[in-house]
């Protein structure tokens, strides 16, 4: 029986809207899991530490863009685990007990496929995504199939596991596209763990980096930024980026942050409309806006002073394999110190968790699973 193994379910799809009375987690619920028989090429897994995604949030909210999620579904797609078994067929060098971290995207594989045929999972039309297409980390054990098992390198903890997948996105967004060079003025905008890493990157790659948020940020997400030594910018409707920019920034010795009010990139982590509306404002004329986020709605963007401003606007959506080696080796090494973002939680709390995820009281929530 598997009647002891727990998992954390989507099930609802209610909209549901801050202060409305409604808890934050009442599309959500702990179920117990009774885990499928392994078919060709799966193994099972026992998960060690799971992060909550602020895309586990959008979908427990019941936001559109993850809609098409089908309930009821046991998310999670940032985990390191164990493996117990493995299932009929090849699974090349994955062996019971290996520690590992799963590819959250898993390609079509088709070779006729554009995006499998040149190993770009993330961009397959086809893909699917662990916790979402199929149950994933937030269950206590995992089917999955070894093609995903990205092992840990030496000198990895099972809880910097957690981290991998979300770190890797950056890597793939900042190291693959964004192409910043030292001395280079960067604001990220949003301050959840997405932005707080893309900070921490782009400042490992030589520029200088200010992070935004709003008054609710201020004791828990923009402090934590503003330990970590960035310029902070707590920005409003009445306050925006754009007009803070405009009266002059400086940094922590004086020095003008941007010239004019005018920065060489924006990475774009709110997911807010209006920001990414605004951001191509506060870029300079062929500057870059890198876009990680997604919007719950279509967002207007000012085409002509795009054009005018010969500005560069790019999306980067999800991460390779590769991606996952750097973000390892960028844990390892230290150049991200993911000791200083993460807030661990008892499986027996996971509900606490969502919540204080949900309402950006924490900064990155990990869940010891077991
Ligand atoms: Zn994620
Ligand atoms: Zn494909």
């Amino acid at each position: 029986m598997t009647n002891a193994i727990k998992g954390f379910c989507l099930h609802g799809r209610e909209k549901i809207y801050p202060n409305s009375g409604v808890s934050v987690t009442s599309n959500t619920s702990v179920v117990d899991m009774d885990l499928p028989g392994l078919k060709e090429g799966e193994i099972l897994a026992k998960t060690l530490y799971t992060g909550i995604c602020g895309s586990d949030n959008s979908a427990s909210l019941g936001k559109p863009n993850f809609d098409w999620v089908e309930r009821p579904r046991v998310i999670g797609h940032e985990f390191s685990a164990e493996v117990l078994e493995l299932g009929p067929g090849d699974h090349g060098d994955v062996k019971v007990g290996d520690v590992f971290t799963p590819l959250a995207m898993l390609g079509c594989q088709d070779e006729d496929c554009p995006a499998c045929s040149v190993a770009k999972w993330n961009l397959c039309p086809n893909k699917q995504i662990i916790g979402f297409h199929r149950n994933g980390g937030f269950g206590q054990q995992v089917v999955l199939e070894s093609d995903r098992v990205v092992h840990l390198i030496d000198g990895l903890t099972p809880e910097q596991g957690a981290l991998v997948e979300p770190l890797s996105i950056i890597v793939n967004a900042l190291h693959n596209k964004c192409n910043i060079k030292p001395g280079q003025d960067v604001v990220v905008t949003g301050c959840g763990i997405i932005g707080l890493m893309s900070a921490e990157l782009a400042r490992a790659a030589g520029a200088r980096v200010a992070v935004t948020g709003i008054a609710h940020d201020r004791d828990i997400r923009l402090k934590k930024a503003k330990e970590r030594g960035f310029i902070t910018i707590e920005v409003s409707p009445d306050h925006t980026l754009n007009t803070q920019l405009s009266k002059g920034i400086v940094d922590d010795k004086g020095i003008p942050f941007g010239t004019n009010g005018k920065v060489d990139l924006l990475i774009e982590c709110s997911g807010v409309p209006q920001v990414l509306t605004e951001a191509i404002d506060v870029v300079r004329p062929e500057g870059d806006v890198c876009v990680i986020a997604t919007y719950p709605k279509e967002v207007e963007i000012n085409a002509t002073h795009l054009t005018r401003t010969s500005l560069n606007m790019r999306g980067s959506m999800g991460s390779c394999r590769d991606d996952y080696m750097v973000a390892q080796k960028l844990m390892v090494t230290g150049v991200f110190p993911s000791e200083h973002y993460t807030n661990f939680y008892d499986f027996e709390n996971i509900t606490q968790a969502f919540e204080d995820s949900i309402k950006a009281n924490n900064v990155k929530a990990v869940i010891k699973m077991n």
